[in-house]
């Protein structure tokens, strides 16, 4: 692994000069290539890799979450007076928390888990097909665990179908955002914690950097539930929000000559390490591989998250697909449940 690498930072007034002014805050999801892009990167990333047939397998798992998306109908949201009072507050309208998911989340958890069987080998087989036929006790009590973040009593093999449902629907909800009475926040100051989805105030997978455009060298935190992506400066702590003890590592060496110390400032992807917090998010460079997807890239180089955990790092991405010992406990309940 390597040590600190020196990485050229803009800051928010150059970013906007560059820009022209008009940096977006809210990158939303495309409805119709959400999951297929995140299921193409998958199949790429497998080709010779260690985990090459859990990615496949995850793969056709995003393949058939596109699938549901492109069939699902326009969710109910909160009424106009309730998303007005959320903006106000600069709490998530959609809080994981506490939003009442479409009852049909768990039609397309049934359907995912019967879609993704052929996939897996037999022992993983079994698994899908008791949550193919698993009740609605079971599925909820499951989708409360893993919305809370509470890693008791959450079945891991079950786990990354049932994400894969509420993805399907908080995309969906999140979507229809867009058009509603819900007045989109043009910055992070709208929110009480800006390292927090501002559609569901879930954690971030990982970051990724916007190679073109207006966006140019712009960094955004990609929601592990919703896909929607929300600017943040870079070398900024997505945890803490400091930005003074940052460092970034990757798992080609900086430390032995010059030209690997080279190849890891600009590795696609990268951990942010925050010494004064001690955790880290990733980060996914689209200047330097236009293909990086971060779900995909997450899941691919979990190698990166063994080495800096050596170190005593958390971990503060989440991802449904490989889910770890929780470093921040649940997110907090902004309403009575
Ligand atoms: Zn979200
Ligand atoms: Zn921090």
């Amino acid at each position: 692994m390597t040590g600190s690498v020196t990485v050229r930072v803009m800051s928010p007034e150059e970013i906007a000069a560059q820009s022209g002014g008009q940096t977006a805050f809210l990158v939303w999801p495309q409805r119709g290539s959400v999951f297929a892009e995140r299921a193409m990167r998958l199949r790429q990333l497998a080709s010779g890799h260690p985990m090459g047939d859990y990615l496949r397998a995850m793969s056709a798992l995003a393949q058939a979450q596109q699938r549901q998306l492109d069939r699902l109908g326009v969710p109910e949201l909160p009424a106009a007076d309730a998303l007005a009072n959320a903006a106000n507050l600069a709490t998530p309208p959609l809080p994981a928390t506490d939003f009442e998911p479409p009852q049909v989340w768990r039609e397309i958890a049934r359907a995912l888990a019967a879609e993704l069987m052929p996939a897996l080998p037999e022992a993983g087989q079994l698994t899908l097909r008791s949550l193919a036929g698993a009740d609605d006790a079971f599925l909820d009590t499951q989708a409360d665990a893993l919305l809370h973040g509470v890693a008791a009593g959450v079945d891991l093999g079950a786990a990354p179908v049932i994400g894969a449902a509420l993805q399907v629907v908080w995309t969906g909800a999140c979507l229809a955002l867009k058009d509603s009475a819900w007045p989109v926040p043009s910055a992070a100051i709208h929110l009480t914690e800006a390292g927090r989805c501002p559609c569901c105030g879930s954690r971030p997978t990982a970051s990724i950097t916007q190679s073109g455009g207006e966006s140019l060298g712009q960094r955004y935190l990609h929601c592990s539930l919703c896909n929607l992506r929300w600017y943040m400066q870079r070398s900024r702590c997505a945890h803490c929000g400091d930005s003074a003890q940052i460092s970034f590592h990757s798992l080609d060496r900086a430390d032995s000559t010059e030209s690997d110390g080279a190849r890891a400032a600009q590795a696609a992807i990268q951990a942010e390490c925050c010494d004064a917090c001690n955790r880290y998010l990733k980060i996914v460079h689209t200047d330097r591989d236009p293909f990086v997807e971060p779900v995909a890239d997450d899941l691919a180089s979990v190698t990166l998250d063994l080495l800096v955990g050596e170190t005593g790092k958390l971990r503060h991405g989440m991802n449904f697909m490989l889910l770890f010992a929780e470093a921040d406990g649940p997110p907090p309940d902004p309403g009575a449940r």
